[in-house]
Formats: structure tokens, sequence, C-alpha cells
């Protein structure tokens, strides 16, 4: 009999432990396109593109190397389908093909997890977990880090992370420049002159697989939001290390100043936009991470630079990740504001008067992405201060962004963003008025809404909600002694000012739930 060596979608790396495994008399590797995958959401046209072509690459390069692939393809015709989960496609390859075990990379997701046990036990088949050698640190090493700790602080981990890796640290374990963190001098926005002349982008065009790909999208999923193609876009490794090697070049010297910075009509100015490569394993953080910094030893880059893209990756990605897998499956349903909005249309399809937001959301519906800026301080403190669920933000995040995976997504979402976990991710809520957004962009110059107003027709949305949302949870708020200077500001607010601003957020929450998307 055989075995299964399922690859899931986020799984497409070479260095995978399962190539270890493969024995070519028994084996088969199984990787599938799951119509549930993309179908129980709204799902954004281009991930649905991404995810395809990527895996379809990565079949033919298995295939190339002689390893024996079972692919399941999916169809235009959605009658054609044998199947709408992964569950049901495996149960039906594996029960026509006969097979012994299954064996898997740990994935990333909670319930692909239970599914795939649910599945080898209605086979009564065991599965086999190999670890997902991918990341720096291990489930021990973060288990370790957080036993006896009631609060986990990313700057704690982060230090932890690079003396066990020896990441801009000397032989005693000191850092690189004297100290850890240059956050300070990262958080510069344009000015009014703007980012000036940006390099150009590299650009892959669309092969024959991209091009079936890219058909099949077209015609089974003809109304679903988002562009279909992205020229910027690889969709394999060799094109993903070009990335890597461009960013580096181009823009890591400028990366950690502007980090915080927007602008109009453009993406990703200095951030990497490489996520979407790591998360699927495309490319593996330990190579995103020395190349950094042999460009600063070469002396191309700054240490604050530097330092900041490494904090990124060394740091938040792997301490998220901890999060995650140490607080699963609870976390999915904390909600500690306990709110329960849907998310107005306009997260959907860009249509609003807000620049900021129409903003951020045409970066997602074109590329499947914003850098982190307009995902926190736009969209995400705008679905927060408007009470969106926290979940169906998450729900409506893994819809519309490339490098959502729910590992990542969740405590990104629901946590760091939304506050739906009360402080595990984060310290504080992140919510702003208009008047940040101001600061850090262009927005406001062109927008009918004035980011100091928080009553009235032209006031900011951003700012109404903003007074909103820290006056309907003061109380709740009040231990928190990060928050102290920001409820002292509401506190000076007369109760008649709240009044009108809390008339103004249900005039706007009325008129927002009414929309549908286009
Ligand atoms: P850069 O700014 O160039 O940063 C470099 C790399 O650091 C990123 O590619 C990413 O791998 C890593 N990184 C930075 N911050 C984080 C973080 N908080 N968590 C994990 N990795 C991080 N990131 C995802 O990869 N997937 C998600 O689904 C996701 N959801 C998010 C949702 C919200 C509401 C917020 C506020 C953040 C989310 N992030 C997520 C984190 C971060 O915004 C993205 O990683 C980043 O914007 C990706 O763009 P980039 O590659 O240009 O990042």
């Amino acid at each position: 009999a055989h075995r299964f060596l399922i690859i899931l979608g986020d799984q497409l790396d070479v260095n995978s432990a399962i190539f270890s495994q493969y024995c070519p008399e028994t084996d088969i590797l199984w990787m599938a396109e799951t119509p549930e995958e993309v179908e129980q959401i709204w799902c954004h046209r281009l991930r649905i593109t991404f995810f395809f072509s990527a895996m379809r690459h990565f079949r033919d390069e298995l295939r190339a190397k002689k390893f024996r692939v079972h692919y399941r393809e999916m169809n235009q015709d959605p009658a054609k389908d044998e199947g709408q989960t992964f569950t049901d496609l495996l149960l039906r390859d594996a029960h026509e093909v006969g097979i012994r075990e299954l064996v898997v990379v740990e994935p990333g997701d909670w319930r692909v997890k239970q599914r795939l046990e649910a599945a080898a036990q209605k086979l009564g088949v065991p599965l086999t977990y190999l670890d997902d050698t991918h990341f720096f640190a291990t489930h021990m090493d973060f288990q370790k880090f957080a036993s006896g700790k009631k609060k986990l602080i990313l700057e704690y981990f982060y230090r932890e992370m690079r003396k066990k890796h020896q990441i801009l640290v000397d032989e005693a374990g000191q850092p690189e420049g004297g100290q850890w963190n240059f956050d300070h001098e990262n958080r510069e926005s344009f000015g009014s002159s703007g980012p000036g002349k940006l390099p150009a982008p590299l650009k892959f065009s669309a092969d024959t697989i991209t091009q079936e790909v890219t058909d099949l999208v077209r015609a089974r999923f003809p109304s679903n939001p988002g562009e279909v193609f992205d020229e910027t876009l690889a969709v394999t490794r060799v094109d993903a290390l070009k990335l890597l090697k461009h960013f580096v070049r181009h823009h890591l010297p400028r990366f950690g100043r502007y980090e915080d910075a927007m602008w109009t009509g453009e993406a990703t100015l200095h951030h990497s936009r490489l996520s979407v490569y790591l998360n699927v394993k495309l490319l593996n953080p330990r190579e995103c991470v020395q190349v950094a910094v042999e460009a600063y030893q070469a002396g191309h880059v700054d240490l604050a630079s530097t330092e900041g893209f490494v904090r990124q990756i060394l740091g938040w990605r792997e301490f998220i990740r901890g999060i995650y897998w140490s607080h699963m499956p609870r976390y999915a349903e904390l909600n500690f504001f306990e709110h329960q909005q849907p998310l107005p249309s306009f997260f959907w399809d860009g249509q609003t008067e807000m620049v900021c937001v129409r903003e951020s959301m045409s970066h997602v519906l074109k590329h499947g992405y914003a850098h982190h800026i307009h995902r926190l301080m736009v969209l995400g403190n705008l679905s927060q201060t408007f009470g969106a669920h926290p979940y169906q933000f998450h729900q409506w995040h893994m819809a519309m962004y490339l490098d959502a995976i729910d590992w990542v997504s969740l405590p990104n979402t629901l946590g760091m963003s939304q506050f739906g976990d009360g402080g595990i991710v984060g310290t504080k809520p992140y919510c702003a008025t208009g008047a940040y957004i101001s600061r850090m962009s262009n927005f406001c110059q062109s927008c009918q809404f004035d980011p100091k107003k928080s009553t009235g027709k032209d006031a900011c949305p951003i700012t109404t909600f903003y007074w909103d949302f820290l006056s309907r949870h003061r109380e709740q708020l009040r231990g928190n002694q990060r928050m102290a200077m920001q409820l002292k500001n509401v506190d000076r607010k007369t109760e008649l000012e709240l009044q009108e601003i809390a008339q103004r957020a249900k005039e706007l929450r009325e008129q927002w739930t009414s929309l549908e998307p286009s």
C-alpha cells in the first residue's frame, strides 16, 4: 500500500521535511486545489490566482525532479467538482489508491489540523506530523520563553532570538551598535514633498500556467472582489528570490525610516512585500534575514533599517506564531469589547468618500496587499473603533490578502489590530484620530472630511469613531496604564460633546450598514 505525503498550499518549501521522508516505491506527494478554500469566503481573485499558480509551478518542479505527484486541479465548471472540501478529495483519492499512512508537515491552521486528523480516522490510517523547519523558533522554544510569564512581550522574545541565532550580536551577546531597538529613528513621514522617484518594480509576465489559472478564475469567479492578475507578483522561488534581492538593494536602506509613512498611489513604498512568499514558504526567513545583515555588513544599509527589518521577521513573525499555537482554539473566540457589527461594504469594494480608506482598499483590491500602517492604522483602526466583530475582521482579512494564513492573520487581526484578545499580543488598542493619518500621509489634503473634526457632516469618520470608541469603552480600559493619556483626553470632553459624537457615530453606522457591496 501507498503513503500520501500531503503538501498544503502554504507549504511550497523546497527544504520541507516531507522530502526527506519520500520513498519512490511507495510514496505519492498529494496536492489539491479545493473549492471550499476559495468559496467559503468571498475570496479576492488574485489570492486564488496566486495560490493555484504557485502550487502548479511547485508541482511541475517536483515532477521535473522525478517525484510522483498526485495533483487535483480545480475545474472551470463547478458541476464537475468531485468534492467540496479538502477532506472530501483526500478521502476519495486515498480510497482509490489504497493508502496505509498520511504524512504531512504540521499545518499553519488549527482547523486544517483537526480535519486531517478526522480524515485519518475515517480512513483508519495513522497520520504522521513532521516538524515545520521553516521557522526560527520551535514550539518548544516559544513554550520555554512563555513559561512562568504573566504577559508576553515581543521585545524580550526578540532579544532572546537575536542571541540564540547570533544575529546582529557580538560574542558577549551584546547588540550591534549598543542597542536592541532603533524604533525612535524609524517613524518619519514624507512631509509635503512625498517619497520622490521610487525604483521601478520588477515585473513578471504571465506564463502558460498563470494564464490557465487566470482563465479559470475569470470563468469561475466572475464577481469576486479584486484583480485577477498582478505583474509585480512572483509565483516561483526563483522570482521570489529576485524580489528579495531587489528589495535589499533598492528599498532596505530607507525601510526603517519610512516604515510608517503612506502616500497616494504607492502601495509598497519601501516595504518588502515579501510576506506572501515567506508565508507560502517560497522564501525562507533565514535567507531574508541573512541577506539584510550582509547588506549592512557590506556598508550598503544602516543599522536602524537592518535592525527594523530583522525585528519584523525574527521578532514579530515568530512571536505571532508562538501566540497562535499557544492560545488556539480558544483564541479565535475572544472578543474583549464584545463588538458585533458586520464590516461596512467598502471593505469589499473600496467605494467610500474617505480618501485614506479608499486608498488602502485600492492597494488591497489591486495587489491583495497593503502595508502594515494601512492595515493597522487605517482599515484596522476604523474597523475596531466602528465596532466590527473581530473574528469577522479576520475572515475578511483571510479573504482579501495574499499573505493571510490562519496562524499569522488571526493574532494580527483579532489580537494586535482589534484588541479582541484584551492584550495578549499587544499592550493596548491601536486607535487614533484622523490627525495621525494626516501626519503620516498626504491623504487628508484631498479628502472632504476634516481630520480634526468629530461632529458635523464634514467630520472625519475616523476621528468620530475614535472618540466614540474611547467614550464607550473608557471604563473597560481604565486599568491600562498605556491608555491613560488617551483616556484623560476623553474625560476632558463634556457630556454634551460626547453625546454629539455618539449621535454622529450612530448616523454613520446606520448609513454604512445599509450599503451593499457593488
Ligand atoms: P515588511 O514591512 O517589509 O516587513 C518584513 C516582514 O516582516 C514581512 O514580510 C513579514 O513577514 C514580517 N512581519 C512584519 N510584521 C509582522 C507581523 N505583525 N506579523 C507577522 N509577520 C510580520 N502579516 C502576514 O504575514 N500575514 C497576515 O495575514 C497579516 N495580517 C495582518 C493583519 C493586520 C490587521 C495587521 C495590522 C498586520 C498583519 N500582518 C500580517 C503583519 C504585517 O502587516 C505584514 O506582515 C506586512 O504588512 C507584510 O508586508 P511586507 O512584506 O511589505 O512587510
